[in-house]
């Protein structure tokens, strides 16, 4: 057999998982359907909890984050604004196409074979093996690991699929005036209410704004006309048309089972973008992480060697899934009840402020729930009304 594992797809989990299997010392081939460097939609908020996991160097990350924010601008259907601004930063705004390359070139330069511009087309196991058929011809492996997101060819070869469908989002990358951008910097607009089960959100970047919208309910048909009124109540200016795309997020409320036979998912093929937010680079790249050690106790003969993989499945539930799975939860009142989630965080700094801590990495979810409480029954009992404004 030519390769110990191959790994379907470039993104940041396939290419953690490629470079942690390679640098172990295992025959790597890592497949690319695309050119390297691709663009990927995604508004490209890099979480600062999601740093550490990159394993890059610090002028490396350097090279792909175009700004960073530590300022939120929150708005109900594009009015009440509420500020937060946290000490430390809360993410890191990248080019996409500029930080996935750096991975995957990580990923060749610790000894796995990058072939980008290679698709892979579908998925055999027996029990010899896995042979993967690609653009260039059949390739034979001991392990497939599909990293091929969103609509990925090796969960589908194997009926890896979720109970619903993902999130929709639309995203553009909208150059504006100066002063426009200006103003956006070091901060971040969000909003939600308008639209059902999402929010819309405007990051800043080097040379134009990143902005969209996405519902975790879809079919949702209004969203380009929805993402226009809150470009209009921030005074974000465009020329039509929009330079819209539209891509799914894969989150874990659809419930996707990780493993089979000789075969992990990671990362949004996995479905294991969060279900609040639609944040996955941070669950890409730990899954990719986790993956890699699986992999190696299975491969290496250890004791616990377990080709189908329920050891792993086990490590992304525990590891990954279950503070998300809270999310869900929450994320379902959020969106359901807007205007009384709006009024809970306007009326409560510190329950604003560890939400965005979550990003960071200094609260989980499971931190929320007990805050919102206290929160709420502040709002109960006190006789007057809240600020909107908390600065
Ligand atoms: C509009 C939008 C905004 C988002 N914003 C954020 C954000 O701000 N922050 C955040 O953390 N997350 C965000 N996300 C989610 C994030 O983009 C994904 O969770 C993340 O990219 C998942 O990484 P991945 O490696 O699993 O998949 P991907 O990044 O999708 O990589 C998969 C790779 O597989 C390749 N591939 C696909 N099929 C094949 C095939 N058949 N053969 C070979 N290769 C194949 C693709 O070309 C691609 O390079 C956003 C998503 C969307 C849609």
């Amino acid at each position: 057999m030519a390769w110990d594992v191959i790994v379907v797809g470039a993104g940041p989990a396939g290419s953690t998982a490629a470079r942690h299997l390679a640098r172990a010392g295992y025959r790597v081939l890592l497949l690319e359907r695309a050119e390297l460097p691709r663009y990927k939609p995604c508004a490209g908020a890099l979480a600062a909890a999601a740093r550490p996991y990159l394993e890059l160097a610090p002028q490396q990350l350097a090279s792909a984050v175009e700004d960073s924010f530590r300022r939120v601008e929150i708005t109900l259907c594009g009015r009440e604004p509420l500020h937060l601004e946290l000490e430390e930063p809360i993410a890191d705004l990248v080019d996409r196409s500029r930080l996935d390359l750096l991975l995957a070139e990580e990923a060749s330069r610790a000894g796995a074979i990058l072939r980008p511009g290679c698709p892979a087309y579908s998925t055999e196991v027996d029990s010899g093996g896995v042979t993967v058929q690609t653009a260039a011809g059949p390739e034979r492996a001991a392990v497939v690991v599909g990293a091929d997101g969103a609509t990925g060819v090796v969960a589908r070869s194997l009926g890896l699929v979720g109970r619903r469908p993902p999130a929709a989002a639309l995203e553009a990358e909208l150059p504006v005036p100066p002063e426009v951008l200006e103003r956006f910097r070091h901060r971040v607009r969000v909003d939600y209410g308008s639209l059902p089960h999402g929010y819309g959100w405007i990051f800043p970047k080097r040379e134009h704004l990143s902005v969209g919208m996405g519902s975790f309910r879809p079919p949702c048909p209004g969203l380009p006309g929805h993402l226009r009124a809150f470009l209009r109540a921030a005074g974000v200016p465009w020329t039509e048309p929009l330079p819209l795309r539209g891509h799914p997020i894969p989150h874990v409320g659809m419930a996707v089972p990780p493993a089979a036979y000789r075969a992990l998912l990671v990362g949004d093929a996995a479905g294991l973008a969060d279900p609040f937010s639609g944040e996955g680079i941070r669950q890409a790249v730990l899954s990719g992480r986790i993956a890699a050690q699986e992999i190696a106790a299975a491969l290496g003969g250890a004791a616990r060697a377990d080709l189908s993989f329920r050891c792993y499945a086990r490590r992304i539930k525990k590891e990954v899934r279950r503070d998300l799975e809270l999310a869900l939860r929450l994320a379902d009142l959020f969106y359901r009840y807007p205007r009384g989630a709006h009024r809970l965080l306007a009326a409560s700094p510190e329950l604003l402020a560890l939400c965005f801590a979550t990003v960071q990495g200094r609260a989980r979810y499971r931190h929320l729930p007990l805050a919102a409480l206290r929160a709420l029954l502040r709002l109960l009992l006190s006789p007057q009304q809240p600020s909107p404004s908390l600065k």
